[in-house]
């Protein structure tokens, strides 16, 4: 079966592609805001709703209008990308599955999306729209060979950093099929927990860099607004951050390679991170760990590689029931990492014993046939690395 795959590389565009991308960045931006200031106008005064096609069409006449003129001067495609981006984040809105749309700010990530008529790939080289020159990318490992590219993303990160990312099918060969069945926890001392009592990953181990992240920081606010040494210091922090997220993403992917290679069924409970970050004691923990980004990498490699994810519902009381026999308590706080159960005298290991529940639970769950939303974890395009 296809599938769709990304592969990243760092990218050193020349000073004219860089003058090139500023510019499509900044349009593909401007078009975002624009079509999103629309929607949003029409809702709060007609109660009307604008979809995709409207935005398109309306941008078609704002770029013949004589002051809007320079949204011409690179390629139309990236600005097209743009409306159906907002149209999905609008989508997710409506849907319950994300916030309303923000503006895009020139200060933060800046990404720009070709689709196939505005790149040229001819299995070695990759050439823009509105560029005489390829690109020049670190191929720090190789592109499948004859595949063919659909959609190709540029980002220039917050730290300066210029990214290609090539989306591809690629014909994902399904694993051989195993017997071991696994049920994971997040823990806050170590990042997962599984029921074979194993625990992954410290968290605070991405504590160090937070402490150089705050030295920047603190450097940072003492320079003067609008100086040269300020700037400096906001791109030594950027740098900071960049560091942090990849050293992170890259300890995720490890992790959920294996744990997707070693088991057959892996069950995990469905999170709302969000409504954990509100309370502060725990956000700093929970956001170190990102179990919504590990979550949703487990979910696409399960696809990948043939193997059933099952996502549990957020409010079974894992933690708090005696895996052995079935006791649930009435209450469990969060710093008690052991208790005993009252009624069959079980000592148990906190994270474990919710390790052990999430994977009965889970494999009760996909008996029943309610497996994860495999439409969803389709959907889902992974970012690989
Ligand atoms: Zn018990």
């Amino acid at each position: 079966m296809k599938q769709k795959r990304a592969y990243q590389y760092r990218i050193y565009p020349t000073d004219e592609q860089k003058k090139n991308l500023a510019q499509t960045f900044g349009c593909a931006r401007f078009v975002y805001n624009w079509a999103l200031r629309l929607r949003t106008d029409a809702y709060y005064a007609e109660q009307k709703r604008i979809y995709y096609a409207e935005t398109s069409a309306r941008l078609t006449q704002l770029k013949q209008q004589p002051e809007y003129t320079w949204l011409n001067d690179v390629s139309c495609v990236p600005t097209q990308q743009a409306l159906r981006h907002l149209d999905k984040a609008f989508r997710n809105f409506f849907e319950g599955r994300a916030e309303y749309p923000k503006f895009h700010s020139r200060h933060g990530e800046q990404a720009a999306e070709y689709t196939t008529s505005a790149f040229k790939w001819d299995g070695k080289q990759l050439t823009l729209a509105k560029m005489d020159a390829p690109l020049n990318i670190v191929w720090s490992r190789p592109l499948p060979t004859g595949c063919k590219p659909t959609t190709v993303t540029i980002t220039k990160d917050t730290a300066g950093r210029y990214l290609v990312s090539i989306l591809v099918e690629e014909d994902i060969k399904h694993l051989p099929g195993v017997k071991k069945q696994v049920g994971l926890d997040l823990g806050l001392k170590s990042m997962v927990i599984t029921s074979d009592g194993e625990h992954v990953g410290n968290p605070r181990y991405f504590r160090k860099d937070e402490k150089k992240l705050a030295q920047a920081q603190r450097r940072l606010s003492k320079k003067k607004k609008g100086s040269k040494n300020r700037a400096k210091a906001r791109l030594k922090v950027a740098k900071v951050h960049a560091k942090i997220a990849d050293r992170r993403r890259d300890y995720q992917h490890k992790l959920s390679t294996r744990i997707v290679h070693e088991n057959q069924v892996i069950c995990i409970e469905s999170l709302s991170v969000k409504n954990m970050v509100q309370n502060h004691s725990l956000a700093k923990s929970i956001s170190d760990v990102g179990w919504s980004e590990f979550t949703r990498q487990l979910e696409y490699k399960a696809v990948w590689y043939g193997r059933t994810l099952v996502k549990i519902d957020k409010w079974y009381p894992s933690s708090k029931r005696c895996h052995s026999c079935g006791h649930v308590l009435d209450s469990l706080s969060l710093d008690e990492r052991f208790w005993l159960c009252p009624e069959c005298k079980t000592f148990h290991d906190r994270d474990l014993n919710a390790a052990k529940n999430v994977l009965a639970v889970g494999l009760t769950v996909s008996a029943c046939g309610e497996a994860v939303r495999p439409g969803r974890a389709k959907a889902l395009s992974g970012r690989t690395r």
